[in-house]
């Protein structure tokens, strides 16, 4: 039995997208192999490559000077290479989760970085208020992280920079419609909303690429793997290929503004019940909460536990917090439906009926 999988990542995928995979595995369309079994450099895996670029264009409304590059090592990977290409002077960074924090310790690595602004000391419970006197108008760059997948937060604003922003989208990518042009640098894992774990996109203005320092590895030098299709050695084949399957999902579903839409309606659900609910209720800022991760308390954590214990029992599964913030979290993505949202929220009724007892103070 499929169950309601409320993971922040990996996460769930879209049955079609599921069973359209389960059904090309052993034998992709005419082609008598697996794409688990096809080289990087043969005509039908480049078909597939293709359609995987372009149909990020589309869904993204991605300018012809912005190139598209899937790399290895995931979101991490790129806190490492975004300095690599792109810090020479010194680098902006605003801390709003600890993704966020931990993409500006690993930059120091490679040069001068300035935590601009941080919500650490409130644990990340908003996004902070940005005026341009914080920001150095000379950095390389700025770099933020848009949605944090722990704390539940998201910006609704996009700080005022004149250095070019580098933003980790990882667990909102495809889900929000994102001005591109407003960013010089976009990546996520692949993991939360573009298909299974194994690969980062990274969407980058091209005037921003081919200055990487001289360590910089060549699998993650920007320029060599834009000139090299992605593939200065064997990209994550199959990564890619997940990741066209649910593409083209999204597409048929009306696309980034249809997908927004029911991220909307979809957390809406959750939220409302939050703010009425006598037993559970939401640590983040009214202003700054997440579509996409919506942790919840009770203020005990013995009953914590035993609503996610009992939650998992009626197949909604994946609620625990994560342990910095405590409680529960609901992660729900773009394969997550309004239904999902439904049950969850019929769960905590009924949770909170049965335990009418205790009531927060
Ligand atoms: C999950 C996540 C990461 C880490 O991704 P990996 O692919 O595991 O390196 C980084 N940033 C954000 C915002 C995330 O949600």
């Amino acid at each position: 039995m499929r169950v309601y999988n409320f993971s922040p990542g990996p996460s769930a995928l879209p049955l079609e997208v599921l069973q359209n995979a389960q059904s090309d595995f052993v034998e992709y369309a005419d082609k008598g192999m697996s794409v688990a079994e096809m080289s990087h450099r043969s005509g039908m895996f480049m078909e597939i490559y293709h359609e995987t670029v372009c149909l990020f264009r589309e869904l993204m409304a991605i300018p012809e000077d912005y190139t598209v590059l899937f790399m290895a090592g995931g979101a991490t990977g790129q806190f490492a290479a975004i300095p690599m290409n792109l810090l020479r002077g010194g680098a902006d960074y605003i801390v709003t989760g600890q993704f966020a924090k931990a993409a500006a310790q690993e930059a120091k690595k490679y040069g001068k970085v300035r935590v601009a602004a941080s919500s650490e000391a409130e644990n990340y419970t908003h996004i902070p208020e940005i005026t341009p006197d914080m920001l150095d108008d000379a950095a390389d760059y700025l770099h933020i992280t848009t949605n944090n997948t722990i704390y539940g937060t998201r910006y609704t604003r996009l700080p005022d920079s004149k250095a070019p922003i580098a933003a980790d989208v990882s667990s909102h990518i495809l889900a929000e419609n994102m001005r591109v042009s407003d960013f010089g640098l976009l990546y996520a894992g692949a993991q939360k909303n573009i298909g299974p774990a194994g690969m980062a996109v990274v969407i980058v203005r091209n005037d921003l690429m081919g200055k990487a320092q001289a360590l910089c590895p060549k699998i993650f030098d920007y320029k060599t793997m834009a000139d090299n299709d992605s593939m200065v050695n064997t990209p994550p084949c199959f990564s890619i290929y997940m990741a066209l399957l649910n593409l083209r999902w999204v597409k048929a579903r009306g696309g980034v503004p249809a997908m927004e839409q029911m991220a909307i309606e979809r957390s809406r659900l959750l939220y409302d019940y939050l703010d009425e609910s006598k037993l559970f209720s939401s640590p983040v800022r009214p202003a700054f909460r997440s579509y996409m991760n919506i942790p919840f308390v009770t203020g005990s954590a013995e009953i914590d536990a035993r609503f996610v214990q009992e939650a998992a029992k009626a197949a909604l599964v994946n609620l625990k917090g994560h342990r910095s913030v405590g409680g529960m979290r609901a992660s729900m993505y773009n394969a997550m439906p309004l239904d999902g949202a439904r049950a969850l929220v019929d769960f905590m009724k009924k949770f909170e009926a049965e335990n009418g007892e205790y009531v927060r103070d």
